[in-house]
């Protein structure tokens, strides 16, 4: 296991329309004791987890958060995200507490500020926070003027689409100092779904706006990335696969999550897997279109979700066939690509397809190495997909 998902709170002094926790009235909890924290945080770094992102709600409302920053990298977790709408940093006293940490966690610890807009009226009515724009902008700039590394999230949205390449502006010249932006789209889960179906952009409508904010970044010398990059199909990237597939393989590490007020009914008091990126959530709420019967990525991708087809149809799918492929070069040696134990056969296969996509976008061949007694069917299915796109010279030949 690689990372730990912390819910420290649901409590936020936001509430965007497309939050993917539930509105205040349906918590169950509140605030998660400071004792169960430091518990969670050690019984996961037990399990092997390096990586602690601490998210809420608002985990800056907690005044105990400095605290619970120590304690994790007290326990040896060598990353620390905490994840924030940046409101509560617009207050020096709580930065002054934080720069006073010493250079040694300064330097584990990275805000991921969440801004969606750069216009404060659109950011606002998405935020439902009068002001909170401003408020985050003034938080972003503190940190960043206390020496610590700030990336900022961005949820793409209907309403400030267009406005990506001046999004990305704005963070090159009034943001100056950002690391990294994070591109993400909407998660459909169910209480959020009316909002969701009012905001979520066709795919094809935002994607000339969002490559040409990814190019001014580029430009600029700030990091790009795609939060949750399992969400798209491969073949609506626009010519960006290879961006996309090593944003999904970068982001889907191993990790489980803690979280009282869970999506799910149910008892969470335990670590468990991540229930929105896991195989099941999409199986229920993906579906594929007759294009992607004759995709070769069919194996790979899981489709769209079923709300954005019943929005937008099937009609921007493109389906891949070896021609794609065939154009690919074949350059150096094979990549050993190695198949995890640890997870379901199936899981496992389709992380090592995924792989084997990655390297053959960049003219690589693969060779997989099998855990031992690996499941047959599951190995037959990636041999047979690595062989259909070229990654390996024939079906059984990579092993
Ligand atoms: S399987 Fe369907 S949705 Fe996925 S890349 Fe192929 S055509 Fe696109």
């Amino acid at each position: 296991m690689e990372k730990l998902h912390l819910s420290l709170s649901w409590d936020c002094n936001e509430n965007c329309r497309f939050c993917l926790k539930k509105a205040p009235a349906q918590q169950v909890n509140r605030p998660l004791p400071l004792r169960d924290c430091l518990a969670m945080l050690k019984r996961a770094r037990a399990a092997g987890c390096r990586r602690v992102s601490l998210d809420g709600g608002e985990p800056a409302l907690r005044s105990d958060l400095p605290q619970i920053i120590k304690s994790a990298l007290l326990l040896g977790y060598r990353k620390i995200d905490v994840m924030t709408n940046g409101t509560r940093f617009a207050d020096p006293a709580l930065v002054r507490l934080l720069a006073s940490l010493s250079p040694a966690i300064r330097r584990r610890l990275f805000f991921c500020v969440s801004l969606h807009a750069r216009k404060a009226a659109v950011s606002d009515a998405l935020t439902r926070r009068p002001g909170g724009h401003a408020l985050t902008v003034a938080g972003i700039r503190k940190l960043l003027a206390a020496g610590f590394t700030v990336s900022v999230s961005h949820v793409i949205t209907k309403p400030a689409y267009k406005d990506l390449p001046a999004f990305a502006e704005f963070v090159l010249k009034d943001l100056k100092g950002v690391s990294e932006v994070v591109f993400s789209h909407i998660y459909p889960v169910i209480h959020s779904l009316p909002a969701v179906r009012r905001l979520y952009p066709r795919f094809s409508d935002a994607r000339p706006f969002l490559d040409a904010a990814v190019a001014r970044l580029g430009k600029g010398k700030v990091a790009v990335d795609l939060g949750n990059a399992e969400m798209l199909p491969v073949c609506l990237t626009g010519g960006r696969e290879a961006f996309f597939v090593e944003a999904f393989l970068h982001n889907s590490v191993a990790a489980v999550t803690y979280d009282r007020n869970k999506l799910d009914t149910g008892d969470s008091r335990k670590l468990e897997s991540m229930p929105l990126a896991s195989d099941q959530f999409g199986e229920r709420n993906k579906v594929k279109g007759p294009a992607c019967r004759r995709c070769l990525l069919a194996p790979v991708c899981g489709g769209v979700w079923k709300f954005y087809a019943e929005l937008y149809g099937f009609r921007e799918l493109r389906p891949y066939g070896r021609e794609f492929f065939s154009r690919l070069k074949v350059r150096g040696a094979a990549a050993a690509v190695g198949v995890s134990g640890d997870m379901p056969p199936a899981a496992a296969a389709r992380r090592a397809m995924a792989q084997a996509l990655a390297a053959r976008l960049k003219g690589r061949r693969v060779r997989f190495v099998f855990p031992r007694s690996f499941d047959k069917k599951a190995a037959a299915g990636l041999l047979s997909f690595a062989a259909e796109i070229g990654a390996v010279k024939a079906q059984g030949k990579g092993q």
